[in-house]
């Protein structure tokens, strides 16, 4: 399979060019020439009920990654998915709420949020990737995080032959978890640096740098040459297509649904990586119905799919869902791209308009296109809190503060509508991650108030009986390694400094 760019300035690639690469040189993002369509072919139906998580995996990779040996995909998978990385078998496992809604858990990694999926596995292509193509630079991982990539790709690139890694997380945007899990971590070539704006500086400036030619040249010179782990990278995205094609199978399995049901998800979304993977499954013929995508208080994605307007000129707002509190969502340029049928030309006019102007307007057929397939709203900081209380009451379920926003969505969703299709709620992170919140929206008054946001971890365990996940255990004791900052001039400084160059 190849790959063009969105922007239409670069010739095809191979998979291997294109996960070595992350962005494409002219600002765009990556995407498939041709989309397969073959989730409604009975033979692989067949196929797809008996298979476990990592089989699927396998037919969806072979597909997309063609220039790779089947057999170095069953090693990266073998490698990613393994047991001493993550704590179920099933990888991805499905909890039933309630008659109609399945919450897909995609958080049994080693850093307890749904980045690790994709993370454990990208170092994988990477380095096969690399092989392939005969690279003889060293690949410089920068990487922008709103809490959760970060801690997720060191764990991936932690001491992977060949790479660097280097991660800018917002200073007052990230959890106290987020942040200790980041600043304690391990690894000869991890790199950890605090920056003075908000997700979206970090992500902008981490995408000029990936543009700077000059900067590119000056690096090469010195054997390094830059990429990204953010889900601007195909090789992110990728392996998110996996777990709603499983989810559907596992669902069939177990005889909640019958073949060919059409099925809603529900997806709690900030850069639009997770539901754009779905996007992707539903293009490939998995029978889903409509995409809920689901924002807190920054609900820049719900006004656009509402209106057709994208509109960055508003306030930004610390939510009870950080990870969810950004303004500038990449991955809607590959929606478009898709939708457009392809049209280059009117993607660079409305990515323009983006950075010229902040804002770009779509035109009324692709609305119509958008509206067909996407349901759109938000939840504020307080029905958050309240859906963790009452999902909790009434189902004895504890879930974190970005998975409460998709239930609160799909509750409007359904009032609103009253579509009763069955619906998978993407849950994306452990409870535990954000322990403080939780905590506060089931014991309002009951919890005591103590020093560290960590100590909350152990509180909400002993209070519910759940266990602490492995990742998140012993955090306070871990040693500091890492204490750099920067400011989002002195992003370009940074780099060479730790490159050395
Ligand atoms: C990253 C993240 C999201 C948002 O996912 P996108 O792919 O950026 O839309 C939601 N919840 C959690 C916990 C996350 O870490």
């Amino acid at each position: 399979m190849n790959y063009i760019s969105s922007r239409g300035k670069v010739e095809v690639k191979q998979a291997s060019e294109v996960i070595k690469m992350g962005i494409s040189p002219d600002g765009g993002l990556f995407c498939p020439e041709q989309i397969p369509i073959f989730l409604n072919n009975p033979d692989i139906i067949k196929r797809f009920q008996s298979l476990d998580y990592k089989g699927i995996a396998q037919v969806v990779f072979s597909m997309f990654l063609s220039d790779f040996d089947e057999y170095d995909i069953e090693k990266c998978i073998n490698e990613a998915y393994s047991k001493d990385k993550f704590d179920t078998s099933y990888i991805t496992p499905l909890v039933k709420l309630g008659d109609s809604s399945y919450v897909l858990e995609l958080w049994h990694g080693p850093t307890a949020a749904f980045k690790d999926i994709a993370l454990q596995i990208l170092p994988h292509f990477m380095t096969t990737a690399l092989k392939k193509t005969g690279e003889d630079k060293e690949i410089v991982i920068l990487v922008a995080t709103s809490g959760d990539t970060g801690k997720a790709a060191l764990e991936g690139f932690k001491d992977v032959k060949g790479t660097k890694i280097i991660v800018f997380y917002p200073q007052e945007g990230v959890s106290e978890v987020q942040r200790l899990q980041m600043i304690t971590q391990a690894g000869e070539n991890t790199h950890v640096v605090a920056i003075s704006g908000n997700f979206d500086d970090a992500q902008t400036a981490v995408k000029k740098m990936f543009v700077d030619q000059d900067f590119s040249s000056e690096l090469k010179k010195k054997n390094y040459k830059l990429s990204s782990a953010n889900s601007i990278n195909w090789g992110r995205l990728l392996p998110q297509v996996v777990y709603y094609i499983y989810a559907y199978f596992s669902l069939v399995k177990a005889k909640e649904i019958s073949m060919g049901e059409k099925l809603n998800i529900v997806v709690p979304t900030g850069n639009f990586g997770n539901i754009l993977a779905a996007f992707y499954a539903k293009k490939m013929g998995l029978p889903i119905n409509r995409l809920i995508c689901a924002s807190n208080t920054n609900n820049i994605l719900t006004d656009f799919i509402n209106t057709g307007v994208y509109d960055c000129n508003r306030p930004f707002y610390k939510t009870v869902s950080p990870s969810m509190d950004i303004l500038i969502s990449s991955n809607l340029e590959r929606l478009l791209f898709e939708l457009s049928g392809h049209d280059y030309y009117i993607i660079r006019s409305w990515m323009g308009d983006l950075s010229s102007n902040n804002r770009y307007k779509v035109d009324k057929g692709m609305l119509s296109k958008i509206q067909r397939i996407f349901w759109a709203d938000y939840a504020s900081d307080q029905e958050t809190l309240d859906t963790i209380k009452d999902v909790y009451k009434e189902f004895n379920y504890l879930m974190d503060t970005h998975t409460a926003v998709a239930v609160n969505v799909l509750k409007k969703y359904i009032a609103q509508t009253k579509d009763n299709t069955k619906t998978v709620i993407a849950s994306t992170a452990s409870p535990f991650k954000f322990a403080d919140d939780v905590l506060k929206a089931i014991y309002e008054d009951g919890c005591a108030k103590v020093s560290s946001e960590y100590e909350m971890i152990n509180i909400l365990s002993k209070k519910t009986g759940v266990p602490i996940p492995e990742g998140l255990r012993d955090l306070d004791e871990k040693e500091i390694l890492h204490d750099a900052s920067c400011n989002k001039n002195n992003f370009k400084q940074t780099v060479k400094d730790i490159l050395s160059v």
